[in-house]
């Protein structure tokens, strides 16, 4: 079994949600999970046992009801039981035209902090999955500084996330182990404040951001030209969506937050920083969760010829990154059974735009894959 608790559930979580309770039917196949059945833990041994959000329109709802604001097939059943909790907002959905209202209202940080740890323990959850809304943020860099935020209760300083991982490691510490999978793009992998904090306290984090959409696949073009000696000239990409988090990111100070996920990844997988513009580019309502992206990437081939391509494309967005959520869970609960407390980067390579910790670059997925693979007790696919 391995008792997921879901932060933030919106589009991506509710996607998780009805997915996964359809292969538990055997309704569907495991297409969109990079892993499928391989592990030893199981897709069907995965349980959601706790959700939270800030949304007031969602707080008490059963989980089968917000979960059909996002999906209009038949919703499973199982989503019944499960009641949508209140969570710690800090400014979260500011500018956004949401109503939000969190523990962080009604209390300290640290009586928040005490809260969440009691109802996981209720729950007994074991992987922490936050796909809360973008948030603008600043790192820690040091363990004091945020212990001592959170014991000043500082509001203003502190992110949901950053409390979150907070909470979850104190709880990991009294329960013996637990993982938190950041998917967003705030830095928790790649903050050293929290990677010290979770190895001390049996906390497994994987994070920076989910790797789904037009990056990875960037990233794998860059190592098909870089395995040629292809000079690459410059990279253009670009990315315009319709669901809720493409209007969080009109937001400047959320968009700034993605354009921290290393922009370093031109200058990691080619050896030289190629001029390039990637960045998600903007809202266009009626393209729903179906975002476009394009990209253009000119080259310098032999004897000095100068190819071009140029890459469209209509993308799932939620659907990519909840495939990859059904991995990250149980590979979260492998990682605790192997006490690999702190961040492991070779879960983070494969499936993360930033992989923690900031130390480590990105490498081609190609190659990722098979390292997360060994890691993980499986055969290498092509090696
Ligand atoms: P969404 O707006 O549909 O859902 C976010 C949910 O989080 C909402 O229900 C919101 O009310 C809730 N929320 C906001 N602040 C919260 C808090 N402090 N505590 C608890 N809940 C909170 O967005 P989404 O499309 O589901 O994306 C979720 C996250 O995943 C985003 O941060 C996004 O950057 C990240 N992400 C998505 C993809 C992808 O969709 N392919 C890829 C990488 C990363």
């Amino acid at each position: 079994m391995v008792k997921v608790v879901i932060l933030g559930q919106g589009y991506v979580a509710s996607i998780f949600a009805v997915g996964l309770e359809r292969i538990k039917r055997g309704e569907l196949g495991y297409y969109g999970v990079p892993l499928a059945n391989e592990l030893p833990v199981k897709i069907e041994d995965i349980e959601i046992v706790g959700s939270y959000d800030v949304d007031k329109t969602k707080i008490g709802e059963p989980l089968y009801e917000v979960v059909r604001r996002y999906d209009k097939g038949e919703i499973p059943e199982s989503l019944k039981g499960i009641t949508i909790r209140k969570g710690v907002h800090l400014r979260s959905l500011r500018n956004l035209p949401i109503e939000a209202t969190g523990l962080d209202d009604e209390m300290s940080l640290s009586d928040a902090v005490e809260k969440l740890v009691g109802e996981w323990k209720e729950l007994g959850a074991e992987v922490f999955i936050n796909v809360c809304t973008t948030e603008a943020f600043v790192p820690f860099e040091s363990k004091e500084e945020l212990i001592k935020a959170i014991e000043e209760d500082n509001k203003e300083r502190l992110t949901a996330t950053q409390v979150y991982v907070y909470a979850a490691a104190k709880y990991a510490k009294e329960a013996g182990g637990a993982a938190f999978v950041n998917a967003i793009p705030t830095l928790i992998a790649n903050d050293p404040a929290f990677v010290e904090l979770a190895k001390e306290s049996n906390l497994v984090l994987f994070g920076d951001d989910g790797a789904t959409g037009a990056t990875p696949l960037t990233a794998d073009i860059l190592s098909h030209l870089a395995q040629r000696n292809r000079y690459v000239k410059d990279v253009a990409q670009f990315n315009i969506g319709g669901n809720n988090d493409f209007l969080a990111l009109t937001d400047k100070e959320r968009n700034k937050s993605k354009e921290f996920t290393k922009s370093s990844i031109v200058k990691d997988l080619l050896g030289y920083d190629a001029p390039h513009y990637i960045k998600p580019t903007g809202f266009l309502e009626p393209l729903g969760d179906k975002k476009f992206i394009a990209m253009h990437i000119e080259y310098v081939s032999f004897n000095g010829a100068v190819d071009e391509l140029m890459i469209d494309g209509r993308i799932n967005d939620s659907p990519a990154l909840a495939g990859l959520l059904v991995d990250l869970a149980r590979l979260g609960k492998i990682a605790i059974e192997k006490k690999e407390f702190g961040t492991v980067y070779p879960v983070n390579a494969f499936y993360m735009k930033n992989p923690g910790p900031k130390e480590m670059q990105n490498i081609p997925r190609i190659i990722a894959y098979e390292k997360m693979r060994m890691w993980a007790g499986l055969k290498p696919r092509w090696f």
